[in-house]
């Protein structure tokens, strides 16, 4: 993926779809308008998934939560909800194998009356999911259930059900699938903004553009204009009608992230209903340990922050399910993310407002699509384009291949490909398995770079290297410390000082990559130090 060349293209090429917001939608929606033969370009104002992309708990799930809301009120869609996103599940875990993986997740129950109920959901779940079930879901009694999680509390603790949902890196995922359609033919820019939208007889003909970086604007043409700008969705439709009634509502989730001894190497916890109902989830992820909730109402911002209330909800959750000191001293790392959600102005509570994807489209053909979930996302994509075909008339050359195309990295991937990086780059291990799940097939090139001297840790006690910075910048489109500190690698996603300590470096590492002079990296680092702290 180049962005310098996907630029040029932007400013002498007309397209077939023009793609607003490299999230994981807008890039998912690319993606299949790529593999069917159309011209695509997407442009995304900051970096792909530095919106709600990279900030969610990381599951690929089919909605445990909603299921229990289908049996509760004999909603059908619901249920076909939970099985549409069981079969992307199992969809996302074959064409992304380097990214993605099952994991184990444990309820535990401290109510007799509690067991059949749970027991009886999960092995709904298992049937729903049919061919695409990962493993049964089972029952472990008390004292199973502490072997599994020794740090959850005894008193009248009954059991648990152990259930499979899959798990991933979500912000490499989406870096993943817009490399992808890049590969697919289709022009793809981060730091580029669209500031306004064009018409020719009342219809949308093009946007205008602006390069974030260099704050170049120009204009590009293209047949239909898919707004995929998330929790942005109705900002972007007031640049189509500034009279648009907003059709978009956030809720925002907030996560910390502890020491990997807090959880389990290979088990999540799942608390469905803390104090206030919320639901808590206490995770594994890449040698961390993942604690959040999610929905909480929340006005749309860029870049929301934890508020101080969010991180003591969480700290006395975990004081009241788990026999654990824990306190904000432990907090490595913390986010918020916003959850588009397709409105209804009635409804106050946001977790009952559907999960399910909307496509609208307005009196000129801006395509809008909203809502959804992470794991569905190429499910949104392709109904979309089947949507954009009609608004623009458009003849594909052929279906679309999303099914079947593996995500960059993915197609020869193999767990034990990490042993042969490690002896060709003289790499610690952790480094090697590191590099093989988040490059896939692609590691060998990182694993070059490392060769050429490029071998050593960003910070101590972190498995990401120089070479990923190189690599970054040359493949990934990285242009900021942020989009390498956050989204190339997820080191500010882990730990935030070990993250603000690699700024020099990185930005050392970039100005050679990107021909920075001084002036530029200094500003580079005041940006990224402001940003991270
Ligand atoms: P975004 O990722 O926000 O992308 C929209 C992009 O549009 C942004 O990058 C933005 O910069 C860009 N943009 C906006 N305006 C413009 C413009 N004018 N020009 C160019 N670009 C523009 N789903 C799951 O399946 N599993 C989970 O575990 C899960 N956990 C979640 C936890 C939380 C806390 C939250 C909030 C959500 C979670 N979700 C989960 C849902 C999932 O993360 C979202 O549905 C998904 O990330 C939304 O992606 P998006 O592309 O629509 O939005």
């Amino acid at each position: 993926m180049n962005r310098e060349a996907s630029i040029d293209r932007l400013k002498t090429e007309s397209f077939d779809i023009l793609v607003i917001g490299g999230g994981a939608t807008g890039s998912g929606v690319a993606l299949d308008a790529a593999t069917r033969g159309l011209s695509v370009a997407l442009v995304e104002r900051d970096d792909f998934a530095s919106g709600t992309s990279s900030r969610s708990t990381k599951l690929i799930h089919g909605g445990v939560r909603y299921l229990e809301q289908a049996v509760l009120k004999f909603d059908r869609s619901q249920f076909k909800l939970v099985r549409d996103a069981l079969h992307e599940r199992a969809t996302l875990l074959k064409i992304a194998p380097h990214l993605a993986r099952p994991l184990a997740i444990l309820t535990p129950l401290y109510n007799r009356l509690e067991v059949p109920y749970y027991r009886t959901g999960l092995k709904l779940y298992d049937r729903l999911a049919g061919k695409a079930s990962i493993r049964k879901s089972y029952f472990v009694g008390a004292k199973e259930a502490l072997q599994k999680f020794p740090m959850l509390k005894k008193e009248n603790l009954r059991g648990g059900v152990v259930y499979y949902d899959g798990q991933f890196d979500d912000a490499r995922m989406n870096i993943g699938i817009a490399i992808t359609a890049s590969d697919e033919g289709a022009a793809v820019a981060n730091h580029v903004e669209v500031i306004g939208l064009l018409k020719t007889n009342k219809k949308l003909s093009g946007a205008k553009l602006r390069d974030t970086l260099t704050n170049e604007e120009w204009e590009v043409r293209a047949k239909v204009i898919v707004n995929a700008a998330g929790p942005f969705g109705d900002a972007v439709r007031k640049l189509d009608d500034p009279k648009a009634a907003p059709l978009l509502t956030a809720s925002s989730g907030t996560h910390i992230i502890l020491e990997k001894n807090f959880s389990p190497p290979s088990t999540g916890l799942l608390i469905p209903k803390t104090e206030d109902g919320r639901v808590l989830f206490l995770l594994p992820w890449l040698g961390h340990t993942l604690v959040g909730t999610t929905d909480q109402p929340a006005p749309i911002e860029a870049n929301p922050k934890p508020s101080q209330s969010d991180i003591e909800y969480i700290l006395r959750q975990l004081q009241r399910y788990f026999a654990l000191k824990v306190n904000e001293e432990h907090i490595l790392a913390s986010w918020t993310g916003l959850r588009p959600l397709v409105s209804n102005p009635k409804a106050a509570d946001t977790a009952r407002l559907s999960r399910d994807h909307v496509i609208h489209e307005s009196d000129t053909g801006l395509v809008t699509i909203a809502g959804g979930k992470w794991t569905t996302y190429r499910k949104m994509g392709l109904d979309t384009v089947n949507h954009a075909l009609q608004v623009g008339n458009l003849k594909p050359l052929r279906q679309s291949q999303t099914e079947r195309r593996h995500i960059a990295g993915g197609a020869k991937f193999e767990a034990k490909a990490a042993t042969l990086l490690g002896n060709r780059g003289k790499l610690e291990s952790d480094i090697a398995i590191h590099l093989n799940h988040a490059y896939g097939d692609r590691a060998p090139e990182v694993v070059s770079i490392a060769i050429r001297g490029f071998a050593a840790r960003l910070v101590p006690g972190h498995p990401f290297i120089e070479a990923e910075v190189i690599y970054g910048a040359k493949h990934e489109s990285a242009r900021t410390i942020v989009d390498i500190l956050s989204r190339r690698t997820r080191l500010s996603f882990l730990d935030k000082n070990a993250a603000l300590n690699a700024i020099p470096n990185v930005a050392k590492l970039l100005a050679e990559a990107l021909g920075w002079n001084l002036k530029q990296v200094n500003a580079e680092i005041k940006s990224a130090q402001d940003y991270l702290s």
